[in-house]
């Protein structure tokens, strides 16, 4: 058999798969590029849990009629201006997301630079289907509409539209909890479900996306160890959920899902709850970059640390002198 070169309509359905696996992932892309643009205020839109329709409304620096098309290209980023990866400090960079998400559903583009015209495109399924001006304020509107109608083989694997949207909901309050100067709002089939003001502080934001009696049974930390700053709020022992959901971790401002994290998390509470009992937090590690490798899978949620075994350490140190220190006494006694 010979070798040939896929289309590129092939690659990027097939890069779709890794980008866009359901409705949260797109969303989570779409809202890291309205927080990489800039803006200060952030709507979203969802329809039957996101698989009928996504919709980002941002105020920010927007996209010119000239740079669209190739907004929607693969491997095109206005985000790299030079070759040093290591240096990234978007949400994005690798110019995959627009161009995977308009191979597997209906995507509308709408945008306008301050002092611009308003313009917009259509790809539907990787074919671009209309383009012209549009009426606009200065940002952005993507719409995502219909994600797997075409490729029956994912759109088989979406779970209910109430279990999408349960995931979508929880990416936006991560990347909200992350960025408290930001103004979130979102609206699920038409009703209001998400509501922060801009211009926060880090603990307000936290107050106003977790439960009302979270403040009163919970710890503040504020650890310093060499670079290495961790800082939020962990709940008391007492107060614990059974399922680990309400964890939110953040590595350098971004919501990550890591596993040595959690591990740190569960080392620290060991013998304080039972082995099927969560903790509520809310923590922030603020690490030197050259100590983490946050591009490990394309999804970021995962990241790398140069010395887990440090991390790891102060964490579990950290958080069982607090909880020490507010009478939950482990039988291990808090690492030095
Ligand atoms: P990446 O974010 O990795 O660069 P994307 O495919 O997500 O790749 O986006 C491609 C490009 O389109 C971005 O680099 C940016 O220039 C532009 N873009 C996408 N969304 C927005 C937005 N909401 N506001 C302004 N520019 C955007
Ligand atoms: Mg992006």
């Amino acid at each position: 058999m010979s070798i040939r070169r896929l289309p590129e309509k092939l690659v990027n359905r097939i890069a779709a798969g890794e980008v866009v696996e359901r409705p949260a992932a797109a969303l989570k892309e779409l809202v890291e590029n309205a927080i990489d643009a800039g803006s200060t205020r952030i709507s979203v839109r969802i329809a039957e849990g996101g698989i009928s329709r996504i919709e980002v409304e941002d105020d920010g620096c927007g996209i010119t009629a000239a740079d669209m098309a190739l907004a929607l290209e693969r491997h095109a980023t206005s985000k790299l201006p030079t070759d040093a990866i290591e240096d990234v400090i978007t949400m994005g960079f690798r110019g995959e997301a627009l161009p995977s998400i308009a191979s597997v559903a209906r995507l509308t583009l709408e945008s306008r630079v301050a002092g611009g015209d308003g313009w917009k495109r259509v790809v539907d399924n990787g074919v671009v289907a209309a383009e012209g001006p549009a009426a606009l304020a200065n940002g952005t509107r993507v719409m995502v509409e219909d994600l797997f109608a075409r490729v029956p083989a994912r759109r088989k694997f979406l779970r209910s539209p109430r279990s999408e949207y349960a995931a979508c909901l929880d990416v936006v309050k991560r990347l909200a909890m992350a960025r408290p100067d930001i103004g979130f709002t979102v609206e699920h089939d038409g009703r209001r479900v998400l509501d922060v003001q801009g211009g926060q502080d880090q603990l307000t934001r936290v107050a106003a996306l977790t439960q009302r009696d979270l403040a009163a049974n919970s710890i503040g930390i504020d650890i310093d160890r060499a670079d290495v700053h961790l800082g939020g709020v962990i709940s008391l022992p007492t107060y614990n959920r059974g399922i680990a959901d309400h964890q939110y971790l953040f590595v350098n401002g971004r919501p990550v899902k890591d596993r040595l994290l959690v591990g740190a998390l569960r080392g620290a509470y060991a013998d304080l709850l039972a082995r099927d009992r969560h903790p509520v937090v809310a923590l922030f590690l603020d690490v030197p970059t050259s100590e983490v490798d946050v591009n490990v899978h394309p999804a970021k949620t995962e990241v790398r640390f140069r010395d887990p075994q440090l991390i790891r350490g102060m964490i579990v140190g950290g958080l069982r002198r607090a909880l020490d220190e507010h009478g939950f006494r482990s039988v291990q006694r808090p690492a030095e």
